[in-house]
């Protein structure tokens, strides 16, 4: 029998590397047309789950999608963890490392096969033909296909075809005491691939697996009693696609090479499974606000703290963004202004008229670079992306409870409870003199929030807390020492902007919507719906909630900074009627000191790691989800200490 795959077991199936997106989308998108006929089941499930409470919501006991084939590579997987198979074969997620970057281009011989095998008989069978590459095959009994690397091929007189396939791996074997041992995903794929060839009828005792590190090539014979072992994995595979996704590991060394670990967040979500309100009843109160206060985290960080790449703006009407090859090409008429690798950035936002080719459009699409539309004056309108989005379970979560008033509540007091508490955070830091009666009234008003009986009241302490935290906002602006008064600030206003500092906030709020939209369809949510801001004709209502908690953060810091440091001045600004809005050049000052924000690095309060507050606002929207998936009990809004 098979040892467990140890640690070192994740090599990141160079068989998998090699599929594209396109075709992983094709095998999810199959899996959908099999399971057509239990959609009826899936209706009847869903409405249950409309009236449950977000830590009991059991949206994943639903009969999934599961195809009558199963690749063997996905098998492979559930031996690694089978939480990355659900992950990859169910919800459709995958990301790419290094490791499977690599994988796929030590596959790229071995996928350049025609794929053709002499039938079983060798009747067509030619002495010279000793090998075929890239044979894809499936086995009814098992319900699993494959994609072997090669197949080799004996033939004589009187037998059948007899056949080894031959799997290649960029690692090295496991070695023990006994000698040269393969790891556990090694052997259940090879397994199954010498299953499939006898179930076509040619003749497979055995299957080579062929190591690229150490050069070896390790031989499988495939006994009644692997055999037996490998059909009980499928089988379990089978039935874990049609529950729950399953649990992280604990404290796991598999998790350090996993490809999935900065979406799994395994350490981080076992940490949030042990802490949490006693009961449904209790989430989204001040109860479960102080749920878990005091316990420490531990795990591992599984993200990286910021992203390398950058976001990309423009700003100047008349642009044209071009494409040659790997690099952005962007015009004024002929001449060549600037060239941009598209590795190097994680955004194009365009302001105003700018074109764009089609082919940068397509190439953005494919590499999930997401295009972000405003208008001259910085409002966001919307965006276009790839086919990314294929965690269709997400969204099913988000939609029923953005039917259920109740869960709706629980969530938005969390929303707005944690802008308040970051507002009053902002001014103690900021403002001059804090003004005690103020602090003391946003300290009550977060209490309320989290106390609110409904939407409407909680709107209602949401705007009286923003008057509050407004009517002090100049406290935290320095006087300038020329006497001239650009940066008075009295009231909030916007739709048009009527000051500087307000057309400073705007597009604060306006940069901050467009990246919460950006990571809430990155995480697989439809930005549209929201639970705290309502359904309204091309608002990012869920972007919009989770933003509450970063406006003060981010947006109104930005402001507070580009003020103080004398960043800006009158000349950045111009002045229509009533209206105020930034210059070019202004706008790019802001641009720069919005980017310098967001990739600055922040403690996080739950796990005590730093992020920049661009991997924090991902990391929320992907708390959310574990919430709505039922996996953690409470959402806890990003506030800083
Ligand atoms: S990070 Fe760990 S628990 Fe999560 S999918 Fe990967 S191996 Fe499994």
């Amino acid at each position: 029998m098979a040892k467990r795959a140890g640690p070192k077991t994740r090599r990141m199936s160079p068989g998998r590397r090699a599929v594209s997106r396109l075709e992983r989308l094709k095998e999810i998108s199959l899996g959908v047309a099999a399971s057509r006929t239990r959609e009826c089941a899936v209706s009847s499930q869903q409405e249950t789950a409309q009236t449950a409470s977000p830590a009991s919501l059991d949206l994943f006991a639903q009969p999934n999608l599961v195809p009558a084939y199963l690749p063997a590579r996905m098998i492979n997987e559930f031996v690694y963890c089978p939480r990355l198979f659900y992950y990859e074969q169910v919800e459709g997620v995958f990301v790419e490392s290094a490791d499977t970057i690599r994988g796929s281009q030590g596959h790229k011989r071995v996928d350049q096969g025609s794929g053709a095998l002499p039938s079983a008989d060798g009747a067509d069978a030619s002495e010279d033909k000793l090998h075929a590459r890239s044979v894809e095959l499936a086995s009814d009994r098992l319900g699993v296909v494959c994609k072997m690397d090669l197949v080799e091929l004996r033939t004589d007189l009187f037998s059948n075809v007899q056949v080894s396939p031959v799997e290649y791996k960029v690692g090295a074997p496991r070695e023990n005491d006994d000698g040269i041992d393969l790891w556990d995903t090694d052997k259940i794929q090879l397994t199954l691939q010498c299953l499939i060839l006898r179930d076509n009828g040619y003749e497979c005792k055995e299957g080579i697996l062929y190591y690229r590190s150490t050069k070896q090539r390790v031989r499988l014979e495939i006994t009644p009693e692997i055999e037996k072992w490998a059909i009980e994995i499928v089988a379990k595979a089978r039935e874990c696609s049609k529950g729950q996704r399953p649990a992280p590991l604990v404290a796991s060394p598999k998790c350090v090479r996993c490809s999935l670990a900065p979406v799994c967040l395994p350490d981080e979500t076992n940490f949030l499974r042990q802490l949490g309100p006693e009961s449904s009843e209790d989430a989204g109160s001040d109860l479960a606000d102080k749920a878990g206060a005091g316990a420490s985290y531990n795990g591992r960080r599984s993200l990286t703290p910021r992203d390398e790449r950058r976001a990309l703006y423009l700003n100047s009407p008349g642009l044209f963004v071009g494409r040659k090859g790997e690099v952005l090409e962007i015009r004024e008429k002929k001449t060549v202004l600037q060239e941009v690798r598209i590795r190097d950035i994680n955004q194009l936002g365009l302001f105003g008229n700018i074109q764009v080719s089609t082919q940068v459009v397509q190439e953005l699409c494919e590499q999930e670079v997401p295009i972000i539309y405003f208008s001259g004056g910085g409002w966001f309108y919307g965006m276009t992306h790839g086919l990314g989005l294929t965690n269709v379970f997400t969204r099913i979560a988000q939609f029923d409870v953005a039917r259920d008033e109740r869960t709706r509540r629980l969530f938005a007091r969390s929303f707005v409870a944690g802008k308040i508490r970051n507002q009053r955070t902002m001014l103690m830091r900021n403002h001059e003199e804090p003004p005690t009666p103020l602090i003391n009234r946003l300290r009550q008003a977060v209490n309320d929030a989290l106390m609110a009986k409904s939407l409407d009241e909680l709107l209602g302490i949401e705007g009286s807390a923003a008057a509050n935290y407004f009517g002090a906002f100049a406290g935290m602006l320095k006087p300038e020492s020329n006497g001239l008064s650009t940066f008075d600030f009295r009231v909030r206003n916007r739709r048009p902007p009527r000051d500087p500092v307000n057309a400073l906030l705007s597009l604060g709020y306006s940069l901050l919507a467009k990246d919460c939209a950006i990571a809430a369809a990155a995480v697989g949510f439809d930005p549209y719906v929201g639970f705290y801001h309502q359904p309204r004709y091309g608002r990012p209502a869920l972007a919009l909630d989770i933003m509450e908690e970063f406006r003060p953060l981010i947006a109104d810091s930005v402001v507070v900074t580009l003020v103080n440091n004398r960043m800006l001045d009158e000349s950045h600004f111009v002045r229509a009627g009533n209206a105020v809005n930034l210059t070019a050049r202004g706008r790019k000052i802001f641009f720069e000191a919005y980017e310098a924000r967001m990739n600055s690095v922040v403690t996080h309060p739950v796990f005590d790691y730093k992020v920049c507050y661009r991997r924090a606002i991902e990391l929320q929207f992907r708390l959310l989800a574990r919430v709505l998936t039922g996996e953690i009990a409470i959402y806890r809004p990003f506030v800083t200490r």
